[in-house]
């Protein structure tokens, strides 16, 4: 299902111009407007999903196929050294749009960029602690 009031529904579905390196029945990719370095793509399911966990497992299953091709695409075309793949799942992880996308970030030497976090520490309780928590 498609979202009225959604940007990237509209984008994906053509409905708003952008910037399109790649299109299928499933997805479509386009240029970032705001971008972390020259090439930055989003990659656009055409059905809204707001997050991850409710992108249907039809587009899930290739969302990986379609990043390779499209991240295949960039390298080739832009000559980067490395690319940072970024998915933001909720406010509170940076999310600024509330429908899916995966960020295709290609890097290059020394392009000033820092995407990351900071590096944490925990004692053997507290992993053993967390990852009860996630398994039961
Ligand atoms: P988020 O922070 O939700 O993971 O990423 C949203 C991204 O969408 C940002 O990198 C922002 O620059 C980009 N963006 C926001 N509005 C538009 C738009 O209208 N068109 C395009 N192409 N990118 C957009
Ligand atoms: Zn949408």
């Amino acid at each position: 299902m498609k979202k009225d009031d959604c940007i990237f529904c509209k984008i994906a579905n053509g409905e708003i111009p952008a910037r399109t390196v790649y299109e299928d029945d499933k997805f479509r990719a386009v240029l970032d407007l705001g971008p972390a370095t020259d090439g930055h793509t989003l990659i656009l399911p055409k059905e809204h999903a707001d997050n991850l966990f409710d992108l249907p497992e039809e587009y899930a299953k290739e969302l990986i196929p379609v990043a390779q091709k499209i991240g295949s695409m960039m390298k080739a075309g832009l000559k980067c050294d490395g690319m940072n793949l970024v998915q933001n799942n909720g406010q509170v992880a940076g999310q600024t749009v509330m429908h899916f996308h995966l960020h295709l970030i290609p890097r290059y030497e020394n392009d000033g960029q820092r995407i990351g976090w900071k590096v944490g520490e925990r004692t053997d309780e507290e992993f053993d602690a967390i990852r009860k928590r996630i398994v039961g």
